[in-house]
């Protein structure tokens, strides 16, 4: 069975048992700040497992693109060393929400590995949760009495929490599990020892495939644990991993979904894969990244310099890094392998496809670049090695220098060492981490109490945003909690309905008040969305807990919000119809003064195509449109008329439309009624973010009145300095002309003035070797002219005083024959400086020095002379 055949076989096992099969959530997690990257198949459906929404289908099933490279899942380091982990991988899964439980769930998956996989019963072995003392948790008999219906009970192994209760975060749903492994050794080695002896003893060859997690627990921030109001079924196999179960092979790179990758990149290095193993690790690991950086990528998130941008940074750097030093690649190569990539997965992830151009160019740019940091960072490796002979010993502190601002890994600083004999001070390089870790932990500080519930959650879940038609309502606080910031503290609220926007889809929150009829006002400092929750952010506790307050939107500040918000729809249809269908919306802030967004597009813009964009959006706004909006469109009726999805949001099942005009989005924001609002439109900057993608700042209404004036001010004040012309343009192109014109004039008019001066001075040298004089011209020309004095006079010294600039400053030029006589011009002016604050220097022949003290040049001129 190829993969494709796989997955499609998965899908349809548990559509005949009911289940809705849904698409994959996006890989990248926007407005949780709990999560960067969706890391198991339960992530989207986690607001329903906490009570914050209610499901749609008991029953679902899917394939999801997974990322497992931060936070509480991390297989970074496993990733291309062993042959079953990797960061991006695709898991398979099952869920029950309230519906069926433990005894459903173990039935179907052993049906489906035993009878529609085909799979030995013989290899396979079953572990259960075995309780756990100091969460007061005994063993799950329940799971085990279910699986005796199907397995030996020999097979059925128990485990400890560490193996056998699954928790998504520090906090939140979890529970025990039962996973299912597998042995895949051979015969001979399986009569040696039993498999069962092996199971979750990292054994790569005696390995989970399939975890089955009975959601029945929230763990509260203390640590402890409550019960869910409901139970529910949360089950993941690796997909990679079956496949290489389905294809009889030994490793997950052996099976269709790694080889073509592991084939380019083996004829590319010239190395064939399977001779070598840090060669055939490299490869594993690029192939690897590979699909993690572009599925980043293709759902929006670029390698950069912050956050999850920067994780992905890092992974890319890490395929780059084992290229170069196992493989020779000194030169970019990973982006050639998007063909490959997009070519085998393209049509199930189509958003590959859509963006594989722009996939390709952003991983080309990072590696250019990196490829440079490497090269600076072994130079300075060479360079250490070579000022620091005879230690034989790299610095932990230079090792960890090495590694944070070069991005080398500690073990290829040790390689490098090795090759010259030398080694790595270790615990030093292990401090440096240590004090960087703690760095970042306090800089990222958070501590969120638990929820204190005000009212019975399951009428409160369901929370209304009536924002869209209304700023201001009655609400009542269904739940709050206190947090903690990096030492400031604020509170958390929670309504049943509210009028505030929580921060997501790129709007801002809302701010505005609470008030009380007893007097008691609270001030909204932000709002926020967090697992479907939308979160109130307050200085103070509100003094009523269990009354009802006078929620209001501050109107101002929304309206402008709206009008940025809904001109960055009308910006991005202009941009299209401007630039041309492939440019795509990337990523977008509004906020109450201006509005940012980025788009895919490969030029930079010309001044007529801003013109043009500009004028489009405007003439959209005088038209008037009013908004029409959809709240609740089945998301194929909304891809029907024509809606522009973006890749990297989560949709339900049914989308929000905003439509202006000819401008139709899936769009969770607020909007204005009509876009006559927005007043006028202008573009403020346009730039590059990175690879074949640009930004663009504008701003509407008041604040694009305030722009243009602030340029209108410019030129009259330009107009009146230049006597109020007809056209300031050309009157400025005459004052630089003439500026130009009288530049000439006096560069020759001081060649002049210099020349006289030389001949004066000669003409005196010749009665007298020695000048000392005050003069008012710039020292700082006569250079020239004192070397030429200074060949014909070798007996000569001049001693020059100038108040050029309203500064002093001084010049003693001296004839070779004086210095031979070991006189140094340069020691004069230093010391005769000194009378006028100042200092100076130069050759023994010819030096100068400046001061600040006008007062003092009389005496200097005189001490330089008494010096002569
Ligand atoms: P392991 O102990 O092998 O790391 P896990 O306990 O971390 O697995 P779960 O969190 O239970 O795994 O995830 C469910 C399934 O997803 C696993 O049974 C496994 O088949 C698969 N899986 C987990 N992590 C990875 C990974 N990094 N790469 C590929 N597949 C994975
Ligand atoms: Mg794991």
């Amino acid at each position: 069975m190829t993969n494709n055949e796989i997955r499609s076989k998965f899908l349809e096992f548990f559509e005949s048992k009911n289940h809705h099969i849904v698409p994959s959530a996006p890989m990248v997690v926007k407005n949780d700040p709990t999560l960067m990257f969706t890391n198991a198949g339960m992530n989207q459906f986690k607001d329903i497992f906490l009570g914050n929404a209610e499901a749609s289908y008991p029953r679902v099933s899917d394939a999801q693109k997974c990322l497992r490279v931060s936070g509480k899942h991390n297989d970074l380091e496993e990733v291309g060393h062993d042959t079953y982990h990797h960061t991006m991988f695709e898991m398979l899964g099952n869920w029950s929400f309230g519906d069926y439980f433990k005894r459903e769930a173990i039935a179907y998956a052993w049906e489906f590995l035993t009878e529609v996989m085909h799979i030995d019963k013989n290899n396979l072995y079953v572990t259960v949760f075995g309780g756990d003392e100091i969460d007061g948790l005994p063993m799950d008999s329940e799971a085990y009495n279910f699986w005796k219906e199907h397995v030996d009970e020999s097979r059925i192994l128990k485990g400890s929490k560490k193996d056998n209760f699954w928790e998504m975060g520090d906090q939140g749903p979890c529970g025990p599990c039962s996973e299912i492994h597998i042995d895949i050794r051979n015969e001979a080695d399986k009569k040696l020892i039993p498999g069962s002896e092996l199971v979750n003893k990292d054994n790569p060859l005696v390995i989970e495939i399939w975890n089955l997690v009975f959601m029945q627990f929230n763990r509260l921030a203390n640590g402890t644990l409550e019960p869910l109001k409901s139970k529910h079924i949360d089950t993941g196999m690796g997909f990679e991993r079956l496949c290489m179960v389905m294809q009889g092979k030994q490793s997950n790179y052996d099976t269709d979904i790694f080889q073509p990758l592991i084939q380019e990149i083996a004829a590319k290095a010239g190395i064939a894969y399977g001779q070598r193993e840090d060669a055939d690790v490299a490869m594993r690991v690029i192939a690897d990244h590979l699909r993690a950086v572009s599925f980043s990528i293709a759902d929006g998130q670029l390698p950069s310099n912050a956050k999850a941008g920067y994780v992905i940074r890092r992974i890319l750097r890490r395929a780059v890094r084992y290229g170069y030093t196992f493989l020779g690649f000194k030169q970019p190569f990973i982006n050639e392998l998007v063909d490959t990539l997009v070519n085998q997965m393209g049509n199930q992830y189509t958003e590959l496809k859509k963006q594989h151009e722009l996939i390709r160019r952003i991983i080309l740019e990072e590696e250019q670049s990196f490829l440079k940091t490497l090269a600076n960072g072994i130079s300075r490796f060479e360079d250490y090695v070579g000022s620091h002979a005879g230690s034989k010993t790299i610095d932990g502190a230079f090792a960890f220098e090495l590694f944070d601002t070069y991005g080398f890994p500690v073990d290829l600083t040790q390689l490098m060492a090795s090759e010259k004999g030398w080694n790595v001070d270790m615990e030093g390089f292990q401090k440096g981490l240590e004090q960087q870790k703690e760095r970042s932990r306090a800089a990222a500080q958070v501590e969120n109490d638990d929820w204190v519930e005000l009212t019975d959650v399951s009428t409160s879940a369901q929370q209304e945003f009536v924002g869209y038609d209304t700023m201001q309502c009655e609400v009542h606080i269904t739940r709050y909690r206190h947090v903690k910031v990096k030492d400031k503290e604020f509170f958390q609220l929670v309504f049943d309905r509210t009028p505030f926007y929580g921060e997501s889809g790129g709007q801002v929150g809302d701010q505005g008040t609470l008030t009380h009829p007893a007097g008691d006002v609270v001030t909204v400092v932000n709002t926020k969305k967090e697992n479907n929750l939308i979160v109130h952010i307050v200085n103070k506790l509100p003094e009523h807990l269990n009354d009802p307050y006078n929620a209001e939107v501050d109107k101002c500040r929304r309206f402008a919000i709206e009008c940025n918000h809904s001109a960055t729809h009308l910006l991005h249809k202009a941009l299209r119809s401007v630039l041309g269908e492939h440019v795509e919306q990337k990523g977008s802030s509004v906020d109450e003064q201006r509005l940012r967004f980025d788009f895919s597009h490969f030029a930079k813009l010309s001044h007529d195509e801003i013109r043009e964009v500009e004028k489009q959006v405007n003439i959209a706004i005088r038209r008037a449109l009013p908004l029409e909006e959809h709240r609740a469109m089945p998301i194929a009726e909304a891809r029907k008329l024509g809606a522009m999805a973006l890749f990297g949001e989560k949709y339900g099942e049914f989308v929000r439309v905003v439509k202006i005009g000819d401008s139709v989005e899936f769009c969770g924001g607020t909007h204005t009624s009509n876009t006559g609002h927005i007043g006028s439109f202008r573009i403020v900057s346009e730039g590059a973010v990175a690879a074949g993608m640009r930004r663009i700042e504008a701003v509407t209404g008041a604040a694009a009145e305030k722009f243009n004036d602030a340029l209108q001010d410019q030129l009259d004040t330009l107009r009146e300095m230049c006597k109020n012309p007809k056209d300031i343009v050309a009157a400025v192109q005459r004052l630089q002309d003439e500026n130009a014109a009288l530049r000439s004039q006096i560069d020759q008019f001081q060649k002049q003035q210099i020349d006289a001066l030389r001949r004066s001075l000669a003409e005196q040298l010749q009665q007298n070797p020695v000048i000392v004089r005050r003069t008012s011209d710039d020292l700082g020309q006569l250079k020239d002219a004192m070397l030429a004095l200074r060949t014909q006079f070798p007996d000569m010294a001049i001693v020059l005083g100038s108040t050029f600039g309203d500064k002093p400053s001084l010049l003693v030029a001296l004839g070779q024959n004086r210095v031979d006589a070991g006189k140094n011009a340069g020691t004069i002016v230093r010391t005769a400086g000194k009378e006028m604050q100042g200092g100076g220097g130069g050759q023994p022949g010819y030096a100068t020095a400046g001061g600040k003290n006008i007062e003092g040049l009389d005496k200097a001129i005189a001490v330089a002379a008494e010096m002569i």
